[in-house]
């Protein structure tokens, strides 16, 4: 993603929690979703903008956000986002298919997890998912290494 954002002077931060446990994911999936959301980051900011990403370990769940300040989402757009090739009127000159979000969300909820959006016109776009620490997946991690360990 780099290049892309030098092209527009956007600068890209990370605030990483230092003490993430591991957790069952898709990698690969979660690592297009994290993808998807830098890109619409990026596409959607000013010249000269800022982002942010940052994880938060809570208790049974790993945060993880991507905060922009680019041009934001109204609000009767914002309930719309994760609707399959839903586009803002605003958005339609910057390429895509409306479908980054959908697919997003639709990973993120196959881990039992959850996407979140928040805007203010203007100010910039925040999206949020959770990636919950079940007893489930510690189980199949478990389970995985039990059968490591036979083999
Ligand atoms: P695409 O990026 O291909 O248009 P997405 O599903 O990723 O499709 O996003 C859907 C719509 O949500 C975008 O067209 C845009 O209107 C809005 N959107 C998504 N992310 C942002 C963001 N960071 N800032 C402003 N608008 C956004």
């Amino acid at each position: 993603m780099k290049p892309l954002a030098d092209s527009r002077a956007v600068t890209i931060s990370t605030n990483l929690d230092k003490a993430l446990p591991e957790i069952l994911i898709d990698k690969d999936r979660i690592r297009q979703t994290l993808i998807n959301l830098v890109h619409n980051a990026i596409k959607f900011n000013n010249t000269g903008g800022k982002i942010m990403v940052s994880s938060i370990f809570k208790v049974d769940s790993v945060t993880v956000k991507v905060a922009d300040t680019g041009m934001g989402i109204s609000k009767d757009d914002l309930p719309h986002i994760f609707e399959r090739f839903y586009k803002a009127d605003k958005a339609r000159s910057r390429g895509g298919s409306g479908l980054g979000l959908a697919i997003a969300k639709h990973t993120v909820q196959a881990h039992n997890g959850a996407i979140s959006a928040k805007s203010e016109e203007g100010q910039g776009t925040t999206i949020s998912f959770s990636l919950p620490i079940s007893p489930a997946s510690n189980r199949v991690v478990g389970k995985i290494n039990k059968t490591l360990t036979k083999s």
